[in-house]
C-alpha cells in the first residue's frame, strides 16, 4: 500500500467521529512500517484490549475503520481461520470484529463482522512461504495470488463498511 502521513491515517476514519479520529492512538512503531508489504494498516488500542483499528487502501483512498473484538472470541482459543489472509497454519489468534457502518446507518445501530487475525499479521502471514505440496507446485504464484487474495478481502470488507456496492 502506499504511505500515509499521521494525518491522512486520522481523515481515512468513516465510522467515528472527527474528535474520536482526532483522538484515536496512531499504529506503534508507524515510522518502521514497511508499505509495500503491506495490503493494509492494523493495530489495537494500547489502552482498549477490545479496540482495533484498520486502514484499508481502495479506490477511493484509503478507508479507516474501527473495530470492536467481541470478548467471546478474545477469550475462546479455538482454531478459526482469518477471512482476510485465510492462514491455515492456525499459530495465531483469530477474532470476530465487528464494525459500526459509516454514515446513517451506523448510527442506526448497523454493524459488519469478519474473522480476522487478533494483531492484524496478515500481511506477514500471506508472505510465510508455504510448503511444496505437490510437483510442479509454484510457490512465488501461490504467494502472489495469496497476497492478492488479502488485498481483496479487506477492500470488500471496506466497502461493506462505507456501504459502497461492489
Ligand atoms: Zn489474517
Amino acid at each position: 500500500m502506499e504511505i500515509l502521513s499521521p494525518q491522512q491515517i486520522r481523515e481515512s476514519f468513516v465510522n467515528c467521529s472527527r474528535s474520536e479520529a482526532e483522538e484515536l492512538p496512531l499504529p506503534p512503531g508507524l515510522h518502521e512500517v514497511d508499505w509495500a508489504r503491506r495490503e493494509y494498516l492494523g493495530w489495537r488500542d494500547p489502552r482498549l484490549p477490545q479496540r482495533g483499528y484498520v486502514v484499508i487502501p481502495t479506490a477511493d483512498g484509503p478507508v479507516g475503520i474501527v473495530l470492536r473484538a467481541s470478548e467471546a472470541s478474545m477469550r475462546s482459543h479455538a482454531p478459526s481461520m482469518c477471512g482476510w489472509c485465510q492462514d491455515v497454519h492456525l499459530t495465531n489468534d483469530v477474532w470476530f470484529w465487528s464494525a459500526r457502518r459509516a454514515g446513517q446507518p451506523g448510527r442506526n445501530g448497523d454493524t459488519v463482522g469478519t474473522l480476522v487475525c487478533g494483531a492484524f499479521e496478515c500481511s506477514a502471514n500471506v508472505r510465510r512461504t508455504p510448503p511444496p505440496s505437490y510437483v510442479g507446485f509454484d510457490a512465488d504464484r501461490v504467494a502472489e495470488d495469496r497476497v492478492s487474495g488479502l488485498a481483496d478481502r479487506a477492500r470488500r470488507f471496506a466497502a461493506t463498511v462505507v456501504g459502497a456496492r461492489i
